[in-house]
């Protein structure tokens, strides 16, 4: 028995159902026995202004008791947000000490798309150094929070 989408009971998200529904037809149809690897799920509202995050909030990691560091960066920081205008929005990146990125929300223009980064990022287990480490044609709120107000 084969499920995917809401009814799996997993992430009840379009793009979890569509995750889930690949690895049903490779595993049933060709026979791969994948398994399902639903880490850095994001998640994206689209509304104005949009709004989107991976992984943990800061209150996740307090009820954890875990010792992170975050990183905020303001759009209106950024040369692109400048020049686009963008007084509002905002970018906040939660780390591990070590480095490694727990949770990354945005808020603001194109943030269904920037969340993007933190989420491949999570995924390959990059930590915050290789991601500021990487060149960007434009420094995203990503890379600025990451890289410009880490505190502990
Ligand atoms: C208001 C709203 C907003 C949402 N916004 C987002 C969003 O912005 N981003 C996002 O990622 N997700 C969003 N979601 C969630 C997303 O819609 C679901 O996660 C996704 O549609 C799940 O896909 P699915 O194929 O599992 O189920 P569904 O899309 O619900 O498809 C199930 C289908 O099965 C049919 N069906 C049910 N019973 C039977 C039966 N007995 N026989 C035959 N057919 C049957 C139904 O009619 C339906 O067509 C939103 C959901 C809601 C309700």
């Amino acid at each position: 028995m084969w499920a995917q989408g809401d009814v799996a009971g997993n992430a009840l998200f379009k793009h979890a159902g569509d995750y889930e529904t690949r690895h049903v037809i490779d595993n049933v149809v060709d026979d791969e026995r994948r398994a399902l690897d639903l880490s850095a799920m994001p998640h994206a509202i689209f509304t104005e202004p949009q709004i989107a995050g991976v992984g943990v909030t800061e209150d996740e990691l307090e009820a954890e008791g875990r010792e992170y560091v975050v990183g905020r960066a303001e759009y209106a920081d950024s040369a692109m947000g400048r020049a686009k205008k963008l007084d509002d929005g905002f970018v906040k990146v939660r780390a591990a000490p070590d480095g490694e990125i727990l949770g990354y929300h945005v808020i603001g223009y194109e943030a269904s798309m920037l969340v993007h980064e933190a989420v491949v990022a999570m995924r390959v287990g990059a930590t915050v150094d290789e991601v500021a480490d990487t060149i960007h044609a434009v420094r995203a709120g990503c890379t600025d929070a990451i890289t410009e107000k880490l505190v502990t």
